[in-house]
């Protein structure tokens, strides 16, 4: 790459300086810039072949939103020796984990929050995407389709529901429709099977609450849904179940390396050893490789915001569909920062709208706010005009976790020999990680048979993780005979998802033994109807309490110290 020009082309659009070097894996930017945008597109602009971006450019009079660590500190894994230490309990961690658990290793999993699914697992679409707008030669292809392929057999394996719904991507206009052409021919090159175009007639009988303006659709068969916090969850107790230990409040701070590997690692329960490490930490991921002094890579946080419906909307398509490219767009299709969201419908069979793509500066920044409300809202009212809002009864904000190069980096360090890297794994993470953790667990195995550890499979490896009892999915024969076996079943204590007493009280004997009240509600719904756990909160809290021995006042929310009951007052818990 010319750096002069480029240089000279990031003075004439920002007027600002930068400082570049270059080693032999890396870009390096250097300076300040007053516009967090700008700086990301800086970024962007030395992207070159076979290299990575690490964006050191200072957000002017920023000051960094402090990093959200557990309260916790203890000796639990002081002195411990490990094969395999997997960082992040994300889909990635909790699926590598899984992975992993195949082969007869001591493995350790840390999560920094009191729960898996706490990051960007557990706040997206939930979409199995086709993979129908991803471009050639790059990982996210690779492992999009392939993951997708697995979903049904891994679903089935792990207990979670999964609907291969399809996708209709909308388009207004005939040109685009034509141009389209091309992206069926594409997904057949790719091996996503089925896509086709539909015509006006066509889209109007699969879904006639699209607008009149749709002359076509895109239609892709392979596009499902799941619960991604749901499956992450899964992950992580089959993973537990097959001997891995999850260590949950632990978070990494620093490593030492000796000789090109790491040899220590410190955490707040402990500094422990492990043979082989694995970054799965997800917006962190460019921090812990610097804890091992190789930062290669940047991630630039990019925060997604997401509508989500009453189940009970009405006029709300029953498919899934996104507005495809308009003629103004058409050249951004596809071109990496969002796919463009659209109306989703969840597996839980409620309905998402979303997400937008803000580039943010800080990686935990998951707030919402009115301008992404409205642009959701508004931008999907478009393909679907009987959109209320008043039937929008919560929105959440995820935060992607995007390298410059924008794709995901999945590799062995080049530099420290015992460190492999699952960074950069923004859309499509949940529909790629099925597929990725397999290779990634090979990596692992490869790595450690070639240091002399004698690898050999998990004889007690069991791929079956028993689904939970959903008690309102069962004929009123079967749950008569449940409520007689067990009355728990039959005392419903979230009434807007009908979740019975029995369903919490089988949540909260979960392998990861995570007794919170959110841990209750990312489990089995209780919590996530309309009344977004008014009236269950306060019961769930008490079943909690009950379950684990302990006050009131000692229930979480989520992490260490989010109580929601303080003192009592008179009678009254507050
Ligand atoms: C709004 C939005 C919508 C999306 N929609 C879709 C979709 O429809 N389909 C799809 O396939 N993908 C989607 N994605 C992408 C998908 O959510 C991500 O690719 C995936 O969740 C990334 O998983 P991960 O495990 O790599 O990261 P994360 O889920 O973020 O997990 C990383 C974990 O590491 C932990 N951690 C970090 N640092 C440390 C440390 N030092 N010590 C211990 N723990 C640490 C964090 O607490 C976190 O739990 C979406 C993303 C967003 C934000």
């Amino acid at each position: 790459m010319d750096f002069e020009k480029t240089l000279n082309q990031v003075r004439k659009r920002f007027g600002v300086e930068v400082s570049v070097r270059e080693d032999e894996r890396s870009v390096f930017l250097g300076g300040e810039c007053d516009n967090w945008e700008n700086i990301v597109a800086i970024g962007k602009m030395f992207v070159t072949e076979g290299k990575h971006v690490v964006n050191d450019i200072r957000l002017a009079g920023h000051v960094e939103q402090p990093e959200c660590l557990p309260k916790l500190t203890d000796n639990a894994l002081e002195g411990t020796d490990w094969d395999v230490l997997v960082i992040g309990g994300g889909i990635s961690g909790c699926a590598v984990a899984r992975e992993l658990s195949r082969y007869k290793l001591k493995i350790l999993l840390v999560e920094k929050h009191s729960d898996v699914a706490r990051g960007a697992s557990g706040a997206n679409d939930g979409m199995v995407h086709a993979g129908i707008d991803l471009k050639h030669q790059c990982l996210k292809l690779k492992y999009g389709v392939a993951g997708n392929a697995m979903y049904g057999d891994v679903c089935k394996e792990l207990g979670v529901n999964f609907r291969r719904s399809g996708q209709y991507v909308i388009f207004d206009s005939r040109l685009i429709r034509f141009l389209a052409k091309s992206t069926v021919r594409r997904a057949v090159k790719h091996g996503i099977v089925g896509v086709k175009i539909l015509n006006k007639k066509q889209i109007a009988e699969a879904e006639p609450r699209v607008k009149d303006f749709a002359v076509g659709a895109l239609f892709a068969p392979s596009t499902g849904c799941v619960s991604p916090y749901q499956l992450t969850i899964a992950y992580a107790e089959n993973a537990v179940q097959n001997g891995i230990v999850a260590s949950l409040n632990t978070a990494v701070t620093a490593m030492t390396v000796e000789n090109g590997k790491v040899a220590k690692v410190t955490t707040n329960r402990g500094t422990l050893a492990a043979r082989c490490v694995v970054n799965c930490a997800g917006v962190f991921a460019d921090k812990v490789a610097e804890m091992a002094g190789d930062r290669y890579f940047s991630i630039h946080p990019r925060r997604g915001t997401d509508l989500l419906l009453d189940p009970k909307a009405e006029g709300v398509p029953t498919q899934n569909i996104s507005m495809g490219p308009t003629l103004k767009s058409v050249s951004k299709f596809g071109s990496g920062s969002t796919k463009g969201g659209g109306v989703i419908r969840t597996v839980d069979d409620n309905y998402l709208l979303g997400p937008d793509a803000v580039e943010v500066p800080d990686r935990e920044d998951t707030s919402t706010c009115k301008q992404s409300f409205d642009n959701v809202f508004n931008k999907q009212s478009q393909v679907c005009p009987s959109l209320k809002r008043s039937d929008v009864i919560a929105y959440f904000s995820g935060v992607r976790a995007a390298t410059y190069e924008e794709d995901f980096l999945i590799e062995r360090s080049s530099k420290i020999a015992n460190l492999v890297h699952v960074a950069g794994i923004q859309s499509p993470g949940i529909t790629a990680a099925p597929a990725f953790s397999k290779d990634v667990a090979k990596t692992v195995a490869e790595y450690l048979t070639s240091v002399g550890v004698d690898v050999q499979q998990n004889p007690q490896f069991n791929p079956i993780r028993p689904r939970p009892v959903k008690a309102n999915c069962l004929s009123d024969e079967e749950r008569d005979k449940l409520v007689k076996k067990d009355p728990d079943f039959g005392k419903i204590v979230c009434r807007c998802e009908e979740i019975s007493l029995g369903e919490i009280k089988q949540a909260l004997r979960n392998p990861l033994g995570v007794r919170t009240i959110d841990g209750v509600k990312r489990r089995v719904r209780a919590g996530m109807g309309r009344c977004q756990g008014g009236f269950c909160m306060p019961l769930v809290t008490k079943i909690i309490a009950e379950e684990a021995g302990v006050a009131l006042t000692e229930v979480n929310k989520d992490d260490d110290g989010s109580n929601v009951a303080v003192c009592k007052i008179k009678e009254v818990w507050l």
